[in-house]
């Protein structure tokens, strides 16, 4: 299942480069074109899911099975600290490609520190509002 206008998809059929660094029936593991620190890579399932709204469950359990093993092995390899893993799911939670893909961002104790944010203060009331609307 291929989107002919998806340039992961274009990827994945070879009509675009990128630097493959493993591959199975399933998924296709690339560099980053624009890494967020040195060997950052995605897992990209070969075929076409916008999100993990769409992506069967099976599938996505299995790039992150993936992920468990590749980060297992690279940080052996890139001798770094540790590893952010990250999953946008659209464009309010900043995915700007819109085929499901795990980030693997490698991170080093010297380099820069990712994905802080400013942290709400919410009061006791707001907190009780959300948490009523999603607990289960
Ligand atoms: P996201 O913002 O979560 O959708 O991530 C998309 C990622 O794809 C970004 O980190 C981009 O740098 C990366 N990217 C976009 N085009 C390419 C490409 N041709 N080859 C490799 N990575 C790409
Ligand atoms: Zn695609």
């Amino acid at each position: 299942m291929i989107k002919d206008d998806c340039i992961f998809c274009k990827i994945i059929k070879g009509d675009i480069p990128s630097r493959t660094l493993y591959e199975d029936d399933s998924y296709k593991v690339i560099m980053d074109i624009e890494p967020a620190d040195k060997g950052h890579a995605l897992i990209l399932p070969k075929d076409h899911y916008a999100d993990l709204y769409e992506i069967p469950e099976d599938l996505a359990a299995g790039a992150t099975k993936l992920a468990k093993k590749l980060i297992t092995e690279f940080t052996t390899k890139l001798n770094c600290d540790g590893y952010n893993i990250l999953q946008n799911n659209k464009e309010a939670a900043g995915q700007t490609v819109s085929h499901y893909h795990v980030h693997l961002i490698p991170r080093y104790a010297d380099g820069q520190k990712l994905f802080r944010y400013e942290h709400l203060k919410l009061t006791s009331e707001e907190m009780d509002e959300i948490e009523g609307k999603i607990k289960k």
